[in-house]
């Protein structure tokens, strides 16, 4: 539904006077003469979070990363953070005060303030918004709609069993995408908040182009080898299908990623792939290539 609801968005709201990148992004970029990058992102009671399981604090860390893993993702510096809150009548003034609190630890440690918000109290849930405003670094801002045929496809860190924490306690990989613009020139970028499969098929399909997928290389996290052992599936099947690992995934030239050292401040980088003219995501298959689903379950 997200999906098509998004196209149907983009093709009704086209042609942005100011609107230098619209809906379709980490972010969108505001025309003005050093550009602005804007992103929001919601997270509910029971569907992002289980506030009796993780606590307020926990909320209000992970609504300021995945805001700030966005402007990541763009190559944006952050500049600042605005949050409302829907919060839950009985323990309205508990829980807001927790919640910032967790915002500010992102705060301190990226250097940016919390500039602004709303605060309501009603019967339902809590729901937490953040708009987080930046600036393109000097380099200028990663798309997705950049990845050129030939390019490397790199990814950060490892993938797969966020459930069993990192979707709660992540990094923003705002200081990476520093040290990587300062290596090497990236065509187009995105953060896996989705999965794998389906973050690089956004990039694939707004670069008009597809992806042949190395399997073996897919840095698979020991969270996803743990998970494999309640679900059934293989851990390389959580690597590929699970959302919110809120790592970079990158397209670069091949020249340029094999500049990139093996990792940067203890985050890995590996080469999973290569951009090809021919639509769609492809596994190797005997001699050949298979495509395969952004969601689907990889048998091998
Ligand atoms: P991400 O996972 O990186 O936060 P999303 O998949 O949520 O990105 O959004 C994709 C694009 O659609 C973004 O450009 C976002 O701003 C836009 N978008 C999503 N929902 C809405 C909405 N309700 N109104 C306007 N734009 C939206
Ligand atoms: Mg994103």
């Amino acid at each position: 539904m997200e999906h098509s609801f998004i196209a149907w968005l983009r093709q009704r709201v086209s042609h942005l006077p100011k609107v230098k990148l619209g809906i379709g992004d980490d972010a969108a970029l505001l025309d003005t003469k050093s550009g602005i990058v804007v992103t929001t992102d919601s997270l509910c009671d029971g569907t992002h979070f289980i506030l009796s399981e993780c606590g307020a604090r926990a909320v209000g860390r992970k609504v300021a990363a995945v805001n700030l893993s966005d402007l990541a993702a763009m190559n944006a510096e952050p500049t600042s953070l605005f949050l409302s809150l829907c919060l839950p009548r009985a323990s309205a003034s508990e829980v807001a005060v927790e919640i910032v609190e967790g915002v500010l630890e992102h705060c301190e440690r990226f250097s940016v303030p919390l500039a602004g918000g709303d605060t309501n109290v009603w019967d339902g849930p809590l729901v937490v918004h953040m708009t987080a405003i930046g600036e393109p670094s000097e380099q200028g801002c990663w798309t997705r709609s950049g990845a050129k045929v030939g390019d490397a496809i790199v990814v950060s860190g490892t993938l797969g069993g966020s459930l069993l924490g990192k979707h709660l306690h992540f990094e923003p990989r705002l200081s990476l995408a520093k040290s990587i613009r300062s290596l090497v020139t990236v065509h187009a970028a995105t953060d896996i908040s989705d999965g794998l499969g389906v973050d690089l098929l956004n990039i694939v399909t707004e670069s008009r182009c597809g992806a042949r997928l190395e399997l073996d290389k897919i840095p698979i996290s020991d969270a996803a080898k743990l998970r494999s052992q309640a679900t059934g599936q293989s851990p390389l099947d959580h690597a590929f299908g699970d959302g919110e690992d809120f790592e970079l995934l990158m397209a670069m030239d091949p020249s340029e990623a094999s500049k990139l050292p093996a990792e940067i401040d203890g985050v890995p980088l590996t080469v999973i792939g290569e951009i090809v003219s021919r639509t769609g995501l492809w596994t190797r298959e005997g001699t050949g290539w298979k495509q395969v689903s952004a969601k689907g379950y990889i048998h091998r």
